[in-house]
């Protein structure tokens, strides 16, 4: 069992190797997306240099090759979040594309007018808009559970949301500006109390929290490969089965269908059905670098190493005057927030990264939890397995210089 080393771990990212106006990269944007080990990077050119071809119905050998990579990473998926079989994975664009795609199907034959559909405070837009849409539609309404000041979910407040009007409850994993990991175990067991299907995002949890959608007992559970050291453009569903043979396609085209007739068509079996026309088969393949990378370098030692970092991060952000934590759970990852007094974010942004500092700053495409702390924006710092104690210490150093310059 190796020791975690993030020296070596870094020599695997080469973006992490560059330089931003003349300094060092630190690289504290990793909530938004991450970097990519040369793991990916190989697969993707070597996917593209070799084996290139349209999938699943081929007897070429090329297109057999280009068919097992594309399925060896369902199974792996599969594995990595412990779905009982490989139908129940969906290959998405992403976790925004997952979510409408049970929206746009589950949603419009099961959503009807005064029906209730919960969400909380703390969602992505990407968590709010499908749903907004859908109710919009049907007439159904939604719900929100409130936050406390440290950012965590008011649990009793969601109990006496739930009735027989609850269809659906819809619920980030972790929270993409707070970091807060929310108790969806028990979020669903609610939700299932009074017969209402749930979601999760696992936009931000499945590369730091390990993931088990059997004990989580979700309906559906969605995360994106770009979050997780893969590439953009790829996403995964996952559903329980006797959900997804209930649900109407997404899209229809090819790959999607058993037989068409002008005068009748027959759908394809699960997963096939939800993945209309050509996939992005490049990425996708790329993803089980990814997921096979983060499990060689150990998602335990990740985790303590990110944990590290965090209470590191925090300790020392908390001694600059004016600076005040968003978030402030007892259960995070490794995700801060913050705002200083008379500073605006976006000031703050630009001048790190004239010092070669990546922090996001903005709503964070949660516009409502803003509006909870009545702030315009944030400043975020997200930290990932290649970060170190040294780059916190830039930051802090650079924020210490920036403050004093714009005060
Ligand atoms: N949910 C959360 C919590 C997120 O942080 C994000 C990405 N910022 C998404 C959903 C959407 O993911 P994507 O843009 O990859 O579809």
């Amino acid at each position: 069992d190796k020791a975690f080393n993030v020296a070596a771990v870094r020599k695997h990212f080469p973006a992490l190797q560059r330089e931003v106006k003349g300094k060092p990269l630190v690289y504290f944007d990793n909530a938004a997306t991450t970097q990519k080990p040369q793991a990916v990077i190989d697969a993707l050119v070597n996917y593209y240099s070799h084996y290139n071809a349209n999938i699943h119905r081929g007897i070429h050998t090329l297109a057999e090759e280009a068919t097992a990579a594309f399925e060896a990473t369902r199974d792996t998926v599969q594995q990595f979040i412990n779905a009982a079989s490989r139908e129940q994975i969906i290959f998405t664009g992403g976790a925004t594309e997952g979510i409408n795609l049970v929206a746009q199907t589950w949603g419009r034959q099961n959503i009807k007018a005064g029906d209730e559909i919960i969400i909380s405070s703390m969602e992505h837009h990407s968590n709010i808009v499908p749903w907004y849409m859908l109710a919009q539609e049907k007439g159904a309404v939604l719900k929100i559970i409130p936050i406390n000041e440290d950012g965590e979910l008011m649990m009793d407040e969601f109990h006496k949301l739930l009735s027989e009007k609850t269809k659906l409850v819809s619920i980030v994993h972790v929270s993409n500006v707070l970091g807060t990991i929310n108790p969806v175990k028990n979020i669903i067991a609610g939700a299932h109390s009074v017969g209402a299907v749930t979601l999760v995002d696992g936009a931000q949890s499945t590369v730091h929290l390990d993931i088990d959608v059997q004990d989580l007992d979700c309906d559906f559970f969605v995360f994106s490969s770009h979050k997780i050291y893969g590439p953009t453009g790829v996403g995964v569903l996952y559903g329980k089965k006797e959900l997804l043979e209930s649900m109407p396609p997404y899209q229809g085209g090819g790959e999607m269908i058993k037989d068409v007739y002008f005068d009748a068509i027959t759908y394809n079996d699960l997963p096939y059905k939800f993945e209309a026309g050509t996939p992005n088969i490049a990425d996708t393949v790329a993803l089980k670098a990814a997921l096979d990378f983060t499990k060689w370098i150990g998602k335990q030692k990740i985790r303590e190493h990110e944990n590290e970092l965090l209470c590191y991060a925090t300790e020392q952000l908390m001694q600059i005057e004016g600076l005040k934590i968003i978030g402030n759970a007892k259960n995070k990852v490794s995700v801060i927030s913050f705002v200083v007094e008379k500073v605006h974010p976006q000031d703050l942004g630009i001048l790190l990264d004239n010092r070669g500092i990546a922090v996001r700053t903005g709503h964070h495409c949660a516009q409502p939890l803003m509006e909870c702390y009545k702030i315009p924006g944030t400043a975020r710092a997200s930290f990932a397995m290649y970060n170190t104690k040294e780059e916190i210490d830039s930051l802090i150093t650079g924020l210490q210089k920036v403050i004093k310059m714009l005060l």
